[in-house]
């Protein structure tokens, strides 16, 4: 058997940087929601603000690269129903970059919304969280 001793530094590609766009959306799919699924919660909650259609083309419009919202209520509702943490999400939308939590690249987990499994809670290690190195989240 090989020793693992293969690693080359730099020549891996670094992960992408993560926005809060991304965020959004990785956190939508972590809750095994579709566009749809999400927007259809969002506008039957009680007392919605937001019908089924518009919330569809506003989640839409959430998730294009470099989105931010412009309603913190939105982002509020939303996180009623995916596990997002809101704070997280207006980091990644308003500070600069030196500044932003640490979340999974590939997941957008964090330390305050870990994933969890079999293996229990998974920690955060070189931009992406154990349970993405272990290719359980795909
Ligand atoms: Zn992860
Ligand atoms: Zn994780």
């Amino acid at each position: 058997m090989l020793l693992p001793n293969t690693h080359v530094p730099g020549t891996r590609t670094p992960p992408t940087r993560m926005t809060a766009a991304r965020y959004l959306k990785l956190r939508r799919k972590a809750a095994g929601l579709t566009r749809y699924d999400l927007a259809r919660r969002l506008s039957m909650t009680p007392g919605a603000l937001i019908n089924l259609r518009r919330a569809w083309v506003v989640l839409g419009q959430l998730e294009l690269p470099n989105a931010t919202a412009k309603h913190p209520a939105l982002i509020d509702a939303i996180a009623e129903f995916i596990p997002l943490d809101v704070a997280i999400y207006h980091q990644l939308a308003n500070d600069p970059v030196d500044r932003h939590p640490t979340v999974c690249l590939a997941c957008g987990c964090s330390a305050e919304d870990p994933c969890t499994g079999a293996s229990g809670i998974c920690t955060l290690e070189r931009g992406t969280c154990t349970r993405c190195q272990s290719g359980a989240a795909q």
